[in-house]
């Protein structure tokens, strides 16, 4: 059954979604950044609010759980690995489990590194994936609670969905992570493209969100650890996959 996904602008750099199945009628909104935006979106749409559908903890992502359920009665679905601060939480989820949205469902992919139970939903149907602060156009989320091995570990997992796939990030975050992904001076023409499209986009504030697989896997150098063209770019000829993301991850922080 196909989804209807809304995508509006929250607080400085966050997006906030709406999703609706349209079989049933049914509306989860993916976290809740500000509830404010979230209530213009759904009356904009006509939409009533079913579900919550949970990332992980942050206030950005969490933060709008309690409004949001007081007055719709939503239902909070989020990650079992922190389920003791998600604000509301009526069902905990995890790895491989399926989140029923109406007639359309999600699999659930926990995706640590970020924070430790950070989880993503996949809308395999669909084509669609929300990986909240796990992957971002061109970046990927900070390492707040978890090693370097396990958000290489939780990227790959996305990394493994169909090139197709439409990924719904939670911040646009973009240009800032062109400048840094330019700044590595990888021998990477799709990434010499992407990045001019980007400056392109941003400068009419136009969204860079979402994006797809096959273009993060082609120039997001977060996904691209295994490449030797990133290592030797990177003076790691030789290292292994989660060196090089440790070291591109060290050097974005510092960016
Ligand atoms: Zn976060
Ligand atoms: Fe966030």
């Amino acid at each position: 059954m196909p989804i209807d996904v809304r995508q509006f602008p929250c607080f400085a750099d966050n997006y906030g979604f709406l999703v609706r199945d349209e079989a049933t009628g049914v509306v989860a909104s993916i976290d809740t950044p500000e509830p404010e935006k979230i209530e213009a979106a759904l009356a904009a749409a006509g939409w009533r609010l079913d579900l919550i559908l949970n990332t992980h903890h942050h206030w950005d992502h969490a933060g709008g759980n309690l409004a949001l359920k007081e007055k719709w009665g939503a239902r909070v679905i989020g990650p079992a690995g922190e389920a003791d601060k998600i604000p509301g939480l009526d069902e905990a989820v995890g790895e491989g489990e399926v989140v029923q949205v109406g007639a359309s469902s999600a699999t659930v992919f926990d995706t640590p590194g970020h924070t430790a139970g950070h989880i993503a939903y996949h809308f395999a149907e669909d084509g669609v994936a929300f990986v909240g602060d796990t992957l971002f156009a061109l970046g990927c989320g900070r390492l707040f609670e978890g090693a370097p091995a396990e958000m290489w570990a939780s990227l790959k997992k996305l990394a493994a969905l169909p090139d197709e796939t439409v990924v719904y990030c939670a911040h646009e975050y973009t240009e800032a992570n062109a400048r840094f992904a330019l700044s590595l001076g990888e021998e990477n023409p799709a990434l010499a493209a992407r990045a001019a499209h980007i400056f392109e986009l941003r400068a009419t504030g136009e969204p860079t969100v979402p994006t797809t697989i096959g273009a993060e896997r082609a120039a997001n150098p977060f996904l691209r650890a295994a490449e030797a063209s990133l290592a030797a770019a990177l003076g790691l000829d030789g290292a292994t996959p989660v060196e090089v993301f440790a070291e591109t991850r060290r050097l974005k922080d510092a960016f």
